[in-house]
């Protein structure tokens, strides 16, 4: 981080990106003072070297220059956190990793010290991490220089110095472009909005409000848009007004876009791209294995619009396309034989997203069944045309199965689920894992229980 040196800066919440955010201070000289309600977490800061002191204690801030809050701790809702109040009260500024990061390069550019890359920008409610993903494969796959980080694993502050050409990558969720103060990607991209986290934004308008701050004054020179909610649309007509006619691209998989501007849209499993009215590219999604469904059309319109905005040929990004594995326990792929299909959807731990998977494929033997999540299976009871049996897992895997609108074999766990389906398989099948429910009657999260898939469907590819 550049421009603190000497500045004491406070930091709260030592999870990765708190530990992240201490480290990159201290190599960039400030003198980070870190705190954690976790003794634990105190400990290891400490291990580090770095000093600990209680944020909420009077008189703390009286030298402190800013405050970095970790997007784990909720600073608004459902109360103001008080750290963060005394801080403001102490008129000291409140900032995170990625306002840090922000900073830290607007500076580099200012002092023309070292090479300053794009940056490309992605929030939403959902495909967050395919979209950032799949952007950085097609720029992979083209040859560009590239870096992943953000919400997906690699904390903003450790990305490695940029090299010519490079173009970073950065997955922002709302509790991350929330507390940012300096948000200024060379191009945003918004993919849809669907209550997600209200608790921690008070309601829809909070959580939208969170988001757009991606897109405020100063923002980006060019932004992706999904239109299929209003608000989306509502974001995309206040971005176009009196800009250049390509600072907006919007996106959908619902609607026929009309009107001359910049648009990407997916039909019956086409995307098209069209500009001024005229088509310019399209590309036939229904044969790309790694993007599976609706709802991968739209993730796959979004990245195709970003690298667009970046001058990459449709072609280019279409072949790319076709090298995309997906992300691990994400619709993903896992295997086939004998012309059955073996995918894992692990991260479908609610009912929505087993919804959206299960209407991604067609015959379906579909592996079910955990922790229900609050609400219940509710639309889970509607018929399912897409599954032609059921293969429940799970401690409560009788009652799961009864509530469950298709014939249903209670197997319990997954390595019998697996065995069954595998045996009532047809050619032209697909063994589906999406559970509509949480991993931790059976195991410590979705990804173990992914990878327990996984395990018994290899073993049944190297028995076969
Ligand atoms: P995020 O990073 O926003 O959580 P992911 O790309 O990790 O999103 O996808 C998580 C799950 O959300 C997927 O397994 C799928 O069920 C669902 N999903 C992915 N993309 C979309 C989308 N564009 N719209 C709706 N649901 C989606």
């Amino acid at each position: 981080v550049q421009g603190l040196t000497g500045a004491k800066v406070a930091i709260l919440g030592l999870g990765r990106s708190g530990l992240s955010a201490a480290r990159a201070l201290a190599a960039g000289g400030a003198v980070p003072i870190c705190w954690d309600d976790n003794p634990a977490a105190r400990a290891a800061a400490q291990a580090e070297g770095f000093d600990c002191a209680d944020l909420g204690k009077a008189g703390v801030f009286d030298d402190i220059t800013r405050l970095i809050v970790s997007p784990g701790i909720p600073h608004l809702y459902p109360a103001p956190n008080p750290v963060i109040v005394t801080a403001q009260d102490a008129g000291v500024p409140v900032d995170n990793d990625i306002g840090l990061f922000f900073q830290s390069f607007a500076t580099l550019a200012w002092d023309n010290f070292g090479v300053v890359p794009k940056i490309i920008a992605i929030t939403g409610s959902n495909g967050k991490s395919t979209t950032s993903a799949l952007v950085h494969h097609i720029l992979k796959h083209a040859g560009r220089p590239t870096q992943l980080a953000g919400n997906i694993g690699r904390g903003v502050l450790d990305i490695e110095p940029a090299i010519d050409g490079e173009v970073v990558v950065l997955e922002l969720s709302s509790y991350q472009t929330d507390l940012a103060r300096n948000l200024t990607p060379d191009v945003a991209v918004f993919t849809n909005l669907s209550p997600d986290h209200l608790d921690r934004h008070a309601g829809m308008g909070g959580y939208f409000a969170a988001k757009r701050r991606l897109f405020a004054e100063g923002g980006p020179d060019r932004a992706v848009i999904g239109v299929d909610e209003p608000e989306g649309r509502f974001l995309a007509g206040q971005l176009s007004e009196g800009a250049a006619d390509d600072r907006v691209i919007r996106v959908s998989v619902d609607r026929k876009l009309t009107g001359l501007g910049w648009q990407v849209f997916a039909r019956k499993g086409f995307l098209s791209e069209y500009r001024g009215g005229k088509q310019i590219g399209s590309i036939d999604l229904r044969s790309i294995t790694g993007l599976p469904g609706a709802h991968n059309h739209q993730n796959a319109c979004a990245a195709y619009a970003a690298c667009r905005t970046l001058g990459f040929a449709p072609k280019i990004i279409e072949a790319a396309f076709h090298s995309f594995g997906g992300l691990p326990h994400r619709s993903q792929t896992v295997g086939e034989a004998g012309g059955v299909r073996f995918v894992n959807d692990s991260k479908a731990t609610n009912v929505d997203s087993a919804v959206k998977a299960l209407a991604a494929f067609r015959n379906i033997r579909w592996i079910c069944g955990g922790l229900e999540k609050e609400g219940g299976l509710g639309s889970l009871s509607e018929p399912l045309e897409t599954v032609r049996k059921a293969y429940v897992i799970g401690r409560e895997a009788a009652q799961f199965a009864m509530k469950l609108g298709v014939e249903a074999e209670v197997c319990g766990t997954m390595d019998v689920a697996v065995a069954r389906a595998v045996e009532d398989a047809e050619a032209g099948d697909v063994v589906l894992l999406a559970p509509a429910a949480a991993s931790f009657d059976q195991y410590d999260s979705f990804e173990r229980r992914g990878e327990d898939f996984v395990a018994q469907v290899q073993k049944h590819l190297t028995d076969t």
